[in-house]
Parts: structure tokens; sequence; C-alpha cells
């Protein structure tokens, strides 16, 4: 779903240079972000994610994974005061071989959306996106544990949530959902339980 482009006042430059990680940095862009939010749901959640990529800490891609201008719709809506200063870092750039697979799994997290808010929508391209990275889910957002991870999809994705009754790697299962959606099984064991790969993916996601 694409929602209507923005007023071309809106103007929200892409991070220009690579920054060391800095986690205080990020909070504190976070405490901002939050001081000036319209009051929306999910503006803590998103607020949090901002940051980390303005600083540098998630390898989330230019515009966070979203298209211009749902990007500039997402900060004139919900921080519309928030004036970003730089120096700030140029994220990643993710294969774009690996571009059908955020889509893929955009859309079944969108499947389960809360119902809430429309930046539901945002959130699931957005956590897709995180999804191309190669350390667990949390850390390739940005986000400074897991529980933020958890909480989010809890709070904009409950009944997704409900599904990881075993509480797997979120990166893990989402992909895993999408093989059972889609009938494609690479899982080489007839149940999780009997797997050599069980730690993989339900081990400690730290
Ligand atoms: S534990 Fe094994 S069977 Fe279960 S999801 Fe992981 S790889 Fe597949």
């Amino acid at each position: 779903m694409r929602y209507s482009a923005v007023p071309s006042t809106v103007t929200v430059s892409p991070p220009q240079s690579v920054a060391p990680a800095c986690p205080g940095q990020a909070e504190q862009v976070s405490e901002r972000l939050i001081a000036g939010a319209a009051g929306y749901p999910y503006d803590h959640h998103l607020a949090r994610l901002i940051a980390a990529w303005w600083q540098g800490q998630s390898v989330l891609p230019r515009a966070m994974g979203l298209g211009p201008d749902d990007f500039a719709h997402l900060i004139q809506r919900h921080f519309p005061g928030w004036e970003a200063s730089g120096p700030v870092p140029e994220p990643p750039a993710l294969d774009p071989l690996l571009a059908d697979e955020q889509g893929d799994v955009a859309d079944l997290i969108q499947r389960y959306r809360a119902g809430i808010d429309r930046s539901e929508f945002w959130l699931a391209q957005i956590v897709a996106a995180g999804c191309l990275g190669r350390d667990h889910l949390w850390q390739d957002l940005g986000l400074p544990a897991r529980s933020a991870l958890s909480q989010l999809l809890a709070d904009a994705f409950p009944t997704l949530v409900a599904h990881n009754e075993r509480d797997m790697k979120w990166k893990k299962f989402l992909y895993k959902q999408l093989c059972e959606e889609t009938g494609i099984y690479t899982c080489r064991a007839p149940s999780c339980d009997a797997c050599s790969d069980f730690a993989e993916c339900f081990g400690p996601e730290e």
C-alpha cells in the first residue's frame, strides 16, 4: 500500500557519511524525536528505529527501506518538527537481488497488523528491510535489545507474535512463516525438536 506524496516543503536529507556506532547518540536523537512527536500510535517505536538508522546503527538502506514519499510522509506525520542535524552516516546498500525478499516479508508482516494505525504498513516495511542484514533482527534494526523488537511486534502485529509460541528467533520465525505460507520447505528435519539446527532457530537471540 502506498500513501499520497507529501508536499515538497518536507525536506529530510539522506545520510551522507559513515559514522561509528554510538548507542548514546541514538538515544538522544530518539528522545528529541519523541519530544516533538505528533502523538500517533507507534511514535516511540518509530523514533527508536529512525534514530538508530540516522546514527548509522542499523542495516536499513536509504529511506529506511521505504519509498521516498512514504518516508517523508512518515516524518511529517509522526515527527513534524524534527530537523535532523549532520553529519549523518551513509546507510549500507542492501543486495538488490534481495529486494523481492523484503517485499515478501513485508507482505507477510502486514497481514497480521493490529489495525490501529496506518503506520503499521511502514513498520512492516522497515522490519522487513532489517531482515536483509546478517545479525539478529533487533541488532540489524539498531534497537537497544531484543525486547524492544518483541514489544514493537507485539504492539503492531499481535497475532503474528502469538504464532511464535516457542519464542523462535525473530528472523528465523519470519522466514519460516514465509516458507509455510508458500509451501516451500527448506528445513531438513521433520520437526524442530528433531533438528540439528535447533539452536540456530531457538537459541538465545543476544
Ligand atoms: S529448528 Fe530445524 S526444522 Fe525447525 S525451523 Fe529451524 S531449521 Fe527448520
